[in-house]
Formats: C-alpha cells, sequence, structure tokens
C-alpha cells in the first residue's frame, strides 16, 4: 500500500496568521501537557479517557471513534508508556493493546513537536504481518483523524519500493512490517531514523522469536539507542535474552490477566474432536454444511492446503460463501479478502497462520482449527480471533488421537479451558467419494491435493514438539485417499533442519521484483519440490483400488507441472531415503522433500505378455515382447491385424471393450415362424418376383396402394385436428369468460357500488356457471369431495387471496332466484 499522511497533514492554503496562531496555541497547550503527564501518577485507577492528560485532537479522535471507557491494559499501560517508561504489554487477545500503545505514540510526539517532514521519524510499530499493520494504520488514522499533523505511513511491500521511498523521508510515524522496513533502511539513503523517540512491537513475541530474529537484529542496529520501546503481545515474552536485545531499560512488565484463571477470553468456550487426519475434512465439511448462518474462520497449516480445501469444498457447494487467503496471494487480493471477510455476516474463510495474531475480524461466530498449532500460544492467537472485545466466541480444535495428549498438556500448561466434544454421528458426512472423484477428473485438483499433502507432511516433520507431532503415528496413507490422492506421496527429506525450513519460510521475499508478483500460483519451496506418488508397497504386496485407479488414468491429461513432478521411469529406486532416516541428512539441493514416482520393476513393463490379454486364446502375437518394438497382433474376426506400436495401443490389448472397435462388425439377422434366419432385408428370389407379373405393373399396384393408404390416413388425421382445434377455441373462450368475471369484480372493489353492480352480475353469471361445471366435474370424480374443493378457477399471478373474499361479498350481495340453490352450493364450496 502506498504511503498515506494521516489527519491533515497539509492544509491546502495555509494562511499565515492562523498558522501563527495555532502554532502559539499548540505551545501552551504542550507545556500544559507536559506538567500533567510528569504529575500523572501510573499506580492510580484511570477509567476513562478523559482521566488522562491527552491532547485535544486525540481526545477529539477518540471520542469520534467512540472510545470512552479505558480497558484495563489500557489504564494500566497508557499512562507509565505515556510518562516514557519501557512497557512490556501482555493482555488476552481482544482485550484493547492497539490503543495501549498507539495513544502514547500520538501523544508523546505529538508533546515533543515531532511533526512535519523537517522532524523525521518519530515512531516506528512493527507487525509481523501485512495485514495486521494495515489493521494498525487503520486505528491510527481513525483515532488521529481529529486535528493531528502527524505524516504517518505503512510501509509492508507488495508496492514498487520507488514509491515508498519517497514519502518515507517525510513520515513522522511509520507501520510497517520487518522485512520491507529492513530493506528501506539498508538501500534508502533519504530514510534518516536518526531522531527516533519510539518503538513499538505488536506481537511482540513474534517478531523477537526464530522466523524474525535476523530481521530485528539488523533494524535495531539502525535505530538510536535512546529511545523508548514498547513491546505488546497476549503471549509475551519474558525471555531476557530477547529484553537485552532490544536494550530495554528498566522495563515495566504490566500483565493484567496473569491472575485469571484462563490464558483466554471468558467469554471464548473452546472444545476439541479428535479426528483422525483421514477423516479431517469429513468432520469439517459436516461443519460448515451444519453452521450456514454463522461466520467460520478456519485454520490449517498451509497455503497449499488452503488452497485445496478452498477448491475441493467450492466445487461441493456448501451453501455458504467460502473465501480463502495465505501468504502467497497477490496483495490486492489479501486486502480484498479481509475486506470480503470482514463485511460479511456468513462466510467460511480458509486460512493460514497469517491472520492469527492480531486481526480484529468483526463478529467471528467459530474458530476452527483444522490443523493443530504448532504450540499453545499460536493456539491461544488463532482462537483469539473470536470472542473479541467482551463479545461471545466458540471454537473448535481438531485432534489427530496421536496428538491429543501431548498437546492437552500444553494447553493445560497455559492455562487453556478447552473439553472434548464429539461430532453426531448422523451429522458426519463423508465426502471422500466426492474428493475422490473429483481428483480423477480434475488433475488441477489432484495436482493441488499432491501439494497439500507434501506441505502437510512437511509442516509435521518440522514441528518442535515431538512430544506432540509424531510422524509415525500419523495415518498418511489415509490422509492422502482422503485428499482424493492415489496413494500417499513418499516425501523424501533432503534438509530436514526445522529452523532452517522456518526461517526459510518467514524470510522476506527480497527485492521488489519478488514482492510484486508473489501470487498464489507463483513457485515456492513446494513448487520446485520434486513429488511423486509412492511406489506401492512391494513388500508385503498390497495393492490398493487407487493404485489400480491411478494405472488406469492417462497419464497425458495430467497438468504440465504434474507431469514434471513425475518420473516415469530410469531412476525409479536408486536414492530414495527413508524419512525415518533423514534427520540430518546432508542436503543435495534446496529441496525439502524429493518424491519420486516409482514404477517397479516388472509391473507395467513395456509390453504386454500374451497372457495379458483377456482374449489370448483368440489371439496371436508376432514381433518381440521383449524388446519392445512395434509388432502386430491379429484378433479373431478381425479384417486387418492389429499393429502395436505405442503404449497407448498396448492398454488397448487390455481392454476388451476397445478391442471390439478392431474386430470386424456382425450383422443383424431375424427369425421366421418356422425359426429360421434371415437378413433384416432380404432379396426376393428372382423367378418368384417375375411370377408376379411385369416389374412396371408391380411397381404401380405398389404405388397406388400406398397412395390410398395416405389419402385415408390424411383424412382421419384432419377430422382430429378440427375437433382438437376446436377443443382449444371452447377452452380459450372459457378462460376469457373467467377473466372477464374477475376484472369485473374487481371493478367494483375498486370504484364502489354502483359499477361494481353491473360488472357484478356478469361476473356472478360466468362464477356460478364455473361453479356448476367445476361442481359436476367433481361429483362425477367422487362425491365426498365436493363438500371441501373449492372450486377450479384461473388464478392470476397478482391475485391470490383477494378474489376469493370479492367473489363472497358478490354472492352474498346479490339474489338471484333461479340460482338460489347453486348459489347456496357455491357460497359453500368457497368456504
Ligand atoms: P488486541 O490487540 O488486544 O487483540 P485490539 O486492540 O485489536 O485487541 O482491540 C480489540 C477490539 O476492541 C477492537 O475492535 C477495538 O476497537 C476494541 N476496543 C479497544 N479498546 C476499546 C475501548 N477502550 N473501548 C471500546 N472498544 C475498544
Ligand atoms: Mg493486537
Amino acid at each position: 500500500m502506498a504511503p498515506q499522511l494521516a489527519g491533515r497533514a497539509r492544509p491546502t492554503k495555509p494562511k499565515k496568521p492562523q498558522r501563527t496562531n495555532k502554532r502559539k496555541r499548540d505551545d501552551v497547550d504542550v507545556e500544559a501537557l507536559e506538567s500533567a503527564v510528569s504529575e500523572l501518577d501510573p499506580k492510580a485507577t484511570y477509567t476513562t479517557f478523559t482521566d488522562l492528560p491527552l491532547s485535544e485532537p486525540t481526545r477529539e479522535g477518540l471520542k469520534s471513534a467512540h472510545f470512552t471507557t479505558l480497558t484495563d491494559i489500557q489504564a494500566r499501560a497508557v499512562p507509565l508508556a505515556l510518562k516514557g517508561r519501557d512497557v512490556l504489554g501482555a493482555a488476552k487477545t481482544g482485550s484493547g493493546k492497539t490503543l495501549a500503545f498507539l495513544i502514547p505514540v500520538l501523544e508523546n510526539l505529538y508533546r515533543a513537536q515531532c511533526i512535519g517532514g523537517d522532524a523525521g521519524l518519530g515512531a516506528m510499530v512493527i507487525s509481523p504481518t501485512r495485514e495486521l499493520a494495515i489493521q494498525i494504520f487503520e486505528v491510527l488514522r481513525t483515532i488521529g483523524r481529529k486535528g493531528h499533523l502527524f505524516a504517518a505511513g505503512l510501509v509492508i511491500g507488495g508496492k514498487s519500493l520507488r514509491e515508498e521511498q519517497d514519502a518515507l523521508a517525510r513520515m513522522n510515524i511509520v507501520v510497517c512490517t520487518p522485512g520491507r522496513i529492513l530493506q528501506h533502511l539498508s538501500q534508502t539513503a533519504a530514510f534518516n531514523v536518526d531522531n527516533l523517540r519510539m518503538l513499538v512491537l505488536d506481537e511482540a513475541d513474534r517478531i523477537l522469536d526464530m522466523g524474525f530474529s535476523r530481521d530485528l537484529d539488523a533494524i535495531i542496529e539502525y535505530l538510536p539507542t535512546d529511545r523508548q520501546t514498547l513491546l505488546f503481545s497476549a503471549t509475551q515474552t519474558k525471555k531476557v535474552g530477547d529484553l537485552a536485545r532490544l536494550s530495554l531499560r528498566d522495563p515495566e512488565y504490566v500483565s493484567v490477566h496473569e491472575a485469571a484463571t484462563a490464558a483466554t477470553p471468558a467469554t471464548l468456550q473452546q472444545n476439541y474432536v479428535l479426528t483422525p487426519i483421514p477423516e479431517k475434512l469429513d468432520t469439517l465439511w459436516s461443519f460448515i454444511t451444519s453452521s450456514k448462518k454463522s461466520k467460520i474462520l478456519v485454520f490449517l497449516s498451509s497455503g497449499k492446503q488452503v488452497r485445496f480445501v478452498y477448491e475441493a469444498f467450492r466445487h461441493m457447494q456448501p451453501g455458504i460463501p467460502l473465501l480463502h487467503l495465505h501468504g502467497r496471494q497477490k496483495q490486492t487480493a489479501r486486502l480484498d479478502i479481509t475486506d470480503r471477510f470482514r463485511r460479511a455476516q456468513h462466510s467460511c474463510l480458509f486460512a493460514t497462520d497469517v491472520v492469527a495474531r492480531g486481526i480484529d475480524f468483526p463478529a467471528v461466530d467459530w474458530v476452527v482449527q483444522v490443523d493443530c498449532p504448532e504450540d499453545a500460544d499460536t493456539y491461544i492467537h488463532r482462537v483469539g480471533r473470536t470472542a473479541r472485545y467482551e463479545r461471545e466466541g466458540r471454537a473448535v480444535l481438531f485432534l489427530d488421537p496421536s496428538e491429543e495428549e501431548g498437546m492437552l498438556k500444553r494447553l493445560e500448561q497455559k492455562r487453556v479451558p478447552i473439553e472434548r466434544i464429539s461430532v453426531r454421528g448422523k451429522k458426519q458426512i463423508s465426502v471422500k467419494k466426492q474428493v475422490q472423484s473429483m481428483c480423477f477428473q480434475d488433475p488441477q485438483l489432484k495436482y493441488l491435493g499432491q501439494k497439500a499433502f507434501a506441505s502437510y507432511t512437511r509442516s509435521l516433520h518440522v514441528q518442535k514438539d515431538r512430544e506432540v507431532f509424531d510422524l509415525q503415528k500419523y495415518d498418511l496413507e489415509g490422509f492422502a485417499a482422503s485428499l482424493g490422492l492415489p496413494g500417499a506421496p513418499r516425501i523424501k527429506f533432503l534438509r530436514a533442519d526445522a529452523e532452517e525450513v522456518k526461517r526459510r519460510k518467514n524470510a522476506p521475499r527480497m527485492g521488489p521484483e519478488v514482492d510484486d508478483d508473489v501470487s498464489a500460483d507463483s513457485d515456492d519451496e513446494e513448487g520446485e519440490m520434486g513429488v511423486e506418488r509412492a511406489k506401492l508397497d512391494k513388500k508385503n504386496g498390497v495393492r490398493t483400488k487407487y493404485d489400480r485407479m491411478f494405472e488406469r488414468k492417462n497419464q497425458d491429461v495430467l497438468a504440465e507441472h504434474y507431469a514434471k513432478m513425475v518420473k516415469t521411469d530410469g531412476d525409479a529406486g536408486g536414492e530414495d531415503v527413508d524419512m525415518s532416516r533423514l534427520d540430518g541428512e546432508q542436503a543435495v539441493d534446496d529441496d525439502l522433500f524429493d518424491v519420486k514416482r516409482r514404477i517397479p520393476a516388472g509391473e507395467g513393463s513395456p509390453v504386454p505378455s500374451l497372457s495379458d490379454i483377456d482374449d489370448a486364446d483368440e489371439a496371436s502375437v508376432t514381433g518381440d515382447p521383449a524388446t519392445g518394438t512395434s509388432r502386430t497382433v491379429h484378433l479373431a474376426g478381425a479384417k486387418d491385424p492389429l499393429i502395436i506400436d505405442s503404449k497407448r495401443r498396448e492398454k488397448l490389448l487390455k481392454s476388451k471393450k476397445k478391442l471390439l472397435k478392431h474386430k470386424a462388425k456382425g450383422s443383424r439377422v431375424v427369425f421366421d415362424d418356422e425359426g429360421m434366419p434371415h437378413q433384416v432385408y432380404e432379396m426376393q428370389d428372382d423367378e418368384a418376383f417375375r411370377s408376379k407379373g411385369a416389374a412396371e405393373e408391380q411397381r404401380r399396384q405398389y404405388v397406388d396402394a400406398e397412395a390410398e393408404r395416405v389419402r385415408e390416413q390424411d383424412g382421419r388425421d384432419k377430422v382430429l385436428a378440427k375437433e382438437k382445434k376446436r377443443e382449444k377455441r371452447e377452452k380459450r373462450k372459457e378462460r376469457e369468460r373467467a377473466a372477464e368475471e374477475e376484472d369485473g369484480v374487481e371493478k367494483g372493489e375498486d370504484d364502489g357500488t354502483g359499477v361494481g353492480l353491473v360488472g357484478g352480475e356478469d361476473a356472478m353469471a360466468n362464477f356460478l356457471a364455473d361453479a356448476q361445471a367445476s361442481g359436476s366435474d367433481l361429483e362425477e370424480e367422487a362425491d365426498v369431495e365436493v363438500e371441501e374443493q373449492p372450486p377450479k378457477k384461473q388464478k392470476k399471478w397478482f391475485q391470490k387471496d383477494v378474489r376469493r373474499d370479492s367473489d363472497d361479498e358478490v354472492g352474498v350481495g346479490k339474489e338471484i332466484g333461479t340460482f338460489d340453490e347453486l348459489e347456496a352450493e357455491a357460497a359453500r364450496l368457497l368456504g
């Protein structure tokens, strides 16, 4: 996003006297504020924003956004931060930490008059993700829009470096992501941070952890040491090493919920379901389809998983709008999707951990964690996307039986109250067959499934917590089948260093070009990865139906990139390494996995032996099967021999049905009364034909007879057509009569009694006729029903109950003696 200027940064026509006045007022204001802040007691209790010594623009900004009462963390942290102290703020998710650091940022810079292009950068707010940075920037804009003159900007990448560079030189406050700001610090000459007064890390523990450590250390190198540092997170770090890295000065640790029984919001109901990984998709589908009137956020472990589940479920139309979000989408798409989910009332968003932290989607009903989070902290942040700021929310975690014990232990250690629930048997729907058939039909989806499988397996493999994640205990074969794959791809971990993997995953994508073309389809680690179906389990000779299906599938129809991933022959065995022996293996190249298709020797040999051909007894083969050169096969009943010169042709030999095409066609015969077979069109014997007379004579007789037959039939048809026409006309007339009658009734209603009388009479007559007709019809059918069934009438699309009422009125209002009985009957029929 391009840097933007917040507030009234540049008045269009500055008037000199006004400006001087304003400056004077500001000076007075600042002095008063300064003394009020120095007298502020951080230990006192503050309940509303008016209790704090805040500048007029901030007060107005807060008021305009309807923020009046302080949350706990705000009440404790803001006074300290206003006084210039370093703060380590810890409070549950959704408890208002953003304002707890943004208010001090605005106020401290305001009091220091660090405003305008010459003042330089005064504060840097770092967020781990772009989405969160955008959100923080929006909050800053909201509370800064009522009179603050700071130039504030957003530097998160996804745009050209140049655009950001120009704006950076003028900024007073920057909200950024670590990678991008580091890029500017090292490349943008005009970007001067010597005057920086405040550094804020939102989701501090995340920014301080492994993934960002190198970037952060490098950033800090550039910043002046004499600054105020604020760290905020729901899962705050207290590690001395981390704090030393940031050179904090006597930091104040503010943890408002430390004594609370739970680390998660009290309004959040948390449950887990035991779901073996092959059943995950079934359970998820069942859940989504039974919660269509909700706003659901589903977490999966990787972008590939997200894409696969999204694509598969989308095709199956669950009846709730689906969205998906992961870090490899283009920035504009990411923005669009978060925005749509923000505004949606009922929607289901499949996402990776890009939105696990800090994002404030309004009114999320459910957080579903399909893939187990890497640790309890991630769990706490993910579930924190619901039940925000005193709202209610529910969270469900899917756990594989092998993960249950370990994960529950971890959650308990972090004070997370969670209870087991199970899916009602009736509600559980299996989508395995559907997913499988979709994958067989759509090579792209199958390819996504391959990648999803690989990335999920990798995510399990790189998990640090071996007590929770034990790769050996998962039913990967079953999982692959649930993704519609014909067997589990065999994954070879060439580099199994978990830290390295994580570092690479989180590494900023350096260079504008890279940033710009990051898209859902762009290559990433897995794109380069060799993935391939597992070798059939040769040891015990088990062949599943997927194996057979895989063999049946014509390889040529697979996606091009999928074909690339499949090695058909040559290096079939060889360098495959068992996953269990991989830890610490020397890396051959940068790939994390290497999975190859292994066609077992002996299976799928280029030329089928005779016994492979179903009609072997009817066929003979020439040529040399061993060399695989072209050869000919003579099929019984075939006119020409079959030349076998390609794999496709060889496959043909296996199919009885396809071979039929190459055999000579049979002919149809009919049997006469004596059971003798005859051709359908049999030529008459020459002598028999001649005995009946001259050929020309016979032809004329035949033509005459046929002409007579046609004439007779024509006559009958004409009579029938006439009759039908008459019937139609009568029906149309009847319809018109009925319509006229209705019109009359309407008129009567609209215009009052006078006109209604005329129309009413006609209508009445028609109505009675109708009633009579329908009555007799009904009586013919069943005497009993006459009582209840109303007369059949043409209904007009715009009229429902009105007509009956008006018919009633007419019936009651007019008395026609001759029809007394009928009228009574009709009234009764109308009920
Ligand atoms: P956290 O960073 O602790 O997860 P946020 O700062 O994102 O929480 O705030 C969560 C929600 O609470 C936001 O929607 C925000 O608008 C709201 N909020 C924050 N402070 C207040 C307040 N003082 N009064 C009312 N609502 C608030
Ligand atoms: Mg936050």
